[in-house]
């Protein structure tokens, strides 16, 4: 599987500049929305909301500031292969699935748990995230079973509103 990185030099002054972003945003984060023993408590439980497969170091950072200043228990996995094994063992109510990603990309990854889920009949919402801004992508994430599809850069505003629409604004304050 072809790293997005290796084809894309540009890559890593566009990932820091979202970096920046993130950072240096007026209203971000939120962080009065939910207080720190929620997230520690969260944490210790091995509760998960929202299941983050990204392989990429610095959207690794960037989706945990943003994630940080919210409600939402979280946890990242580092390519598609750890992203299944934390569904099964986490049953997270959303799964953020990065489409480029080593071991196991993000379509692989979303085949092996629907094909896994069709013995229950559970469907865990999957949201498609890809750098690639073209056309086709969503229908590819929706080929391979995902419902939803956010592209990249990812903004604050953009991922609480994807999560949001599939989860309900509360997140785990009120799931708690
Ligand atoms: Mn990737």
């Amino acid at each position: 599987m072809t790293s997005e990185h290796s084809t894309r030099p540009v890559t890593r002054a566009e990932d820091l500049k979202q970096v920046y972003d993130v950072l240096l945003a007026p209203s971000f984060p939120p962080s009065e929305l939910v207080p720190l023993e929620w997230l520690t408590e969260g944490v210790a439980s091995g509760a998960v909301d929202v299941l983050v497969a990204e392989d990429n170091e610095v959207n690794q950072i960037v989706f945990t500031q943003i994630l940080q200043g919210t409600g939402w228990r979280f946890e990242i996995a580092e390519n598609g292969a750890r992203a299944v094994e934390i569904w099964q063992e986490k049953h997270p109510a959303l799964i953020l699935m990065d489409v480029s990603m080593p071991e196991m990309n993000g379509l692989e990854a979303t085949a092996a748990i629907r094909a896994e889920e069709a013995a229950t009949g559970a469907r865990t919402p999957i949201v498609g995230v890809t750098a690639h801004a073209l056309k086709g992508d969503r229908e590819r994430c929706i080929e391979a079973g995902m419902d939803d599809y956010l592209s990249k850069p990812i903004s604050p505003k953009a991922l609480h509103d994807k999560i949001s629409a599939w989860m309900g604004d509360a997140g785990a304050v009120q799931r708690a």
